[in-house]
C-alpha cells in the first residue's frame, strides 16, 4: 500500500473499502467512516460557503471529541491549515496563536465561546465561529469528565453539529498536496513562547505510515486516544495512523484516569500512548488491574522521559511493556521508537532507558559545540534529518535558519548512540544544571528517584545556590498513602548518585505542575520561590 497524499485521500480509501466500520467511537455513540466522510464534507462546504481559502487557517480548540475530527478533516477538505490549540489555554494564549497565525475561522466549545474567547478574539481575523457541545455524540453523560452544560447556541457562532449536520458538500478542486501545510501545531511551551511548526500533510501521512506498518498491529485495531489530538503525539500516533489503518479511535473527552480504564475494559484497544506521566496515574489508580491491558499488542510512551524502573513496575504488575519513543513537534512526532519484538537496552553507565532506533528513511546524528559528529557512547547534540521534519516554523524565517540548518532539525536535546543503533536522549540541553562547574542531568537524578517505592512523580531542577552557583533540588508527589520524609528521599539519592548529583534540596508537593499532553514543567518548577531553604 503505498501512502495517500493526505488523511482526506485515506479516508476516502476507507469509505470505499469498509463504509459502516466505526471509525470513532465516543462514550456509547459510534460514527461509521461513511458518516465521518459526510459530516466533515458538509463542515468544508460551509467553511468555503463563508468565504474560507485555500491555505486559510482555522483553529481547533476542543478536547478528544468527534467533532475535534469533523472539524479537522472538515477544514483540510476545504483545503485550510489547522491549528490545533490546547483548549485549556487562557486568554493570552490563546491571543497570541490567532494573531500569530492569523487565524480565519475558529472552532470550540460554546462553553468556551461564551466564557472567553468571544472577546478574545474581537481584535483577531476571525471571521467564521464553529461552536459545539461536547456532549452531543456520547449518552452516557459522566460528570467525571464532562463538566459542562449545554448553553443556547451563541447568535454569532453556527453551531458545529448543525454544520455537520446539513448536508453541505465539499468543495471542489481542494485536494490537499504531500507539501501543503496541514497543521501549524505550536511546541508545547515548556521552553517558553510557543512557535508554529509547519507539519505537512507530506509529514504527517509518512509518520502515520510508520506507525501502521511499524506497531505489529493487525488489521482494522482499535486505538485508544490517551494523548491530547490538539497536540502531534496524539494527532499522529493516534488519530492519523488510525484512520490510515483502517481502525477505531476510542475518545473519552479528557484525560482522566478512572474513564481511560474504564474504556480499556469496555472497548479492549490495542494501542495506546501517553506520556510518562499517564502511565504513572494509571498505575497509582485504586480500581486497576491486569486485565485493563490484557488486549493491548503495543503500548507506548513518547514526548516525555520514561524512567526505566517505571517500565518495570509496569510490567512487574500489570503485564505489558511499555515502549519508549522519542519525537518532537518539529519532526511530527516520532524520529526513533522501539520496533515490536524487541526491548530498549538501559545504558550500564547512565541508567537511561533508550528511546527506540531512528526510523528506515531517518538520519540521526550526534555532534558537538563545533558541529563535527562524536563517537559512539559520546554525548552530544541530537540533529534530525528525515521526511517527518518539518520544513520551518511559521513565519519566523530566522528561527527557522537557526533550529533547521539545510533542513535538518537541531533537537536541542543532548544525547548518544550506541554500536547497535539504539538512540539514549539524556536530557534537553538548557535543562543542565551546573553545580560548581560539573554538570548534572536531571533525568539522571529523576531515574533514581523513581526506583524509590514512594515515589509517583519526580522533577529535578537547578537553583541559585551561593556557593556552587546552582545546586540540584527534586520536587516529588508521593504514591497514594505514602508517607515519606524530603530528606530521607535526599539521602536514598545521595547513596545511589556521586556527590555532587544529589539533591540537596527535597521537596514534596500533592502534584507536579505538568502541560495539558502531560509532561512535568521543569521550567514552571524552577520559578517557584525557595525562601523555604
Ligand atoms: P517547547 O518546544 O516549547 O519546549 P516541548 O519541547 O515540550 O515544548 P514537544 O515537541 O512536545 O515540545 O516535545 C519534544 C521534547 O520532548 C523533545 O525535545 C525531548 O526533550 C522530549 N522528549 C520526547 N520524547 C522523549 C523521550 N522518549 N525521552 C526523553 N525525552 C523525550
Amino acid at each position: 500500500v503505498s501512502p495517500a497524499d493526505s488523511l482526506v485521500h485515506a479516508l476516502r480509501g476507507a469509505v470505499a473499502d469498509a463504509p459502516d466500520r466505526a471509525a470513532l467511537a465516543y462514550f456509547d455513540g459510534r460514527l461509521s467512516y461513511r458518516e465521518v466522510d459526510e459530516l466533515s464534507d458538509s463542515v468544508a462546504g460551509h467553511l468555503a460557503a463563508r468565504g474560507l481559502e485555500r491555505g486559510d487557517r482555522v483553529a481547533i480548540l476542543l478536547q478528544n471529541s468527534p467533532h475535534f475530527v469533523l472539524a479537522l478533516l472538515g477544514a483540510w477538505k476545504a483545503g485550510a491549515t489547522v491549528v490545533p490549540v490546547n483548549p485549556m489555554y487562557k486568554s493570552g494564549e490563546v491571543r497570541h496563536v490567532l494573531h500569530d497565525a492569523d487565524v480565519r475561522a475558529l472552532v470550540c466549545s460554546d462553553r468556551a465561546w461564551e466564557s472567553y474567547l468571544r472577546e478574545t478574539a474581537a481584535d483577531s481575523a476571525v471571521s467564521v465561529v464553529l461552536t459545539a457541545c461536547e456532549l452531543d455524540f456520547q449518552t452516557r453523560g459522566d460528570a467525571r469528565v464532562l463538566t459542562f452544560e449545554r448553553l443556547p447556541q451563541a447568535a454569532d457562532a453556527d453551531d458545529l453539529v448543525a454544520v455537520a449536520r446539513a448536508g453541505h458538500k465539499a468543495p471542489a478542486g481542494r485536494a490537499a498536496e504531500p507539501s501543503d501545510i496541514a497543521l501549524i501545531s505550536y511546541t508545547s511551551g515548556t521552553s517558553g513562547t510557543p512557535k508554529g511548526a509547519t507539519n505537512t500533510h507530506g509529514n504527517i501521512m509518512y509518520n502515520a505510515e510508520r506507525q501502521r506498518t511499524g506497531l505489529g498491529l493487525p488489521e482494522a485495531p482499535v486505538y485508544f486516544a490517551m494523548a491530547p489530538l490538539f497536540h502531534i503525539t496524539g494527532m499522529v500516533c493516534q488519530l492519523a495512523a488510525c484512520l490510515d489503518s483502517v481502525g477505531t479511535l476510542v475518545l473519552a473527552y479528557r484525560f482522566e484516569a478512572g474513564v481511560v480504564l474504564d474504556a480499556f475494559a469496555e472497548h479492549r484497544p490495542l494501542y495506546t500512548v501517553g506520556p510518562s506521566t499517564a502511565f504513572m496515574a494509571l498505575a497509582a489508580h485504586p480500581a486497576v488491574t491486569p486485565d485493563h491491558f490484557a488486549s493491548f499488542v503495543n503500548i507506548s510512551s513518547g514526548g516525555a522521559p520514561l524512567p526505566p524502573a517505571l517500565v518495570e513496575k509496569f510490567r512487574a504488575g500489570f503485564g505489558p511493556y511499555i515502549r519508549n519513543g522519542y519525537g518532537l513537534t518539529e519532526c511530527t512526532a516520532p524520529c526513533a521508537s522501539v520496533p515490536p519484538g524487541r526491548e530498549a537496552p538501559v545504558d550500564p553507565v547512565s541508567g537511561t532507558l533508550a528511546v527506540g532506533v531512528p526510523g528506515p528513511d531517518t538520519v540521526v546524528r550526534i555532534v558537538d559545540d563545533q558541529g563535527q559528529e562524536v563517537p559512539f557512547g559520546e554525548q552530544g547534540e541530537i540533529l534530525v534529518r528525515g521526511p517527518q521534519v518539518v520544513p520551518g516554523y511559521w513565519r519566523r524565517p530566522e528561527a527557522t535558519a537557526e533550529t533547521f540548518p539545510d533542513g535538518e532539525l537541531r533537537t536541542g536535546d543532548i544525547g548518544f548512540m550506541d554500536p547497535e543503533g539504539w538512540l539514549y536522549v539524556v536530557d534537553r540541553k538548557k535543562d543542565m544544571i551546573n553545580a560548581s562547574g560539573f554538570k548534572v542531568w536531571p533525568r539522571e537524578v529523576e531515574d533514581v528517584l523513581y526506583t524509590h517505592p514512594s515515589v509517583r512523580e519526580a522533577a529535578v531542577v537547578g537553583i541559585p545556590d551561593g556557593y556552587r552557583g546552582e545546586t540540584v533540588k527534586a520536587y516529588i508527589s508521593l504514591r497514594p498513602g505514602a508517607d515519606e520524609d524530603p530528606d530521607a528521599l535526599a539521602a536514598y539519592c545521595k547513596e545511589r548518585l556521586a556527590a555532587y548529583k544529589y539533591p540537596r534540596h527535597v521537596e514534596i508537593l500533592p502534584e507536579l505542575p505538568k502541560t495539558a499532553s502531560g509532561k512535568i514543567l521543569r521550567r514552571e518548577l524552577r520559578s517557584r520561590p525557595q525562601d523555604s531553604q
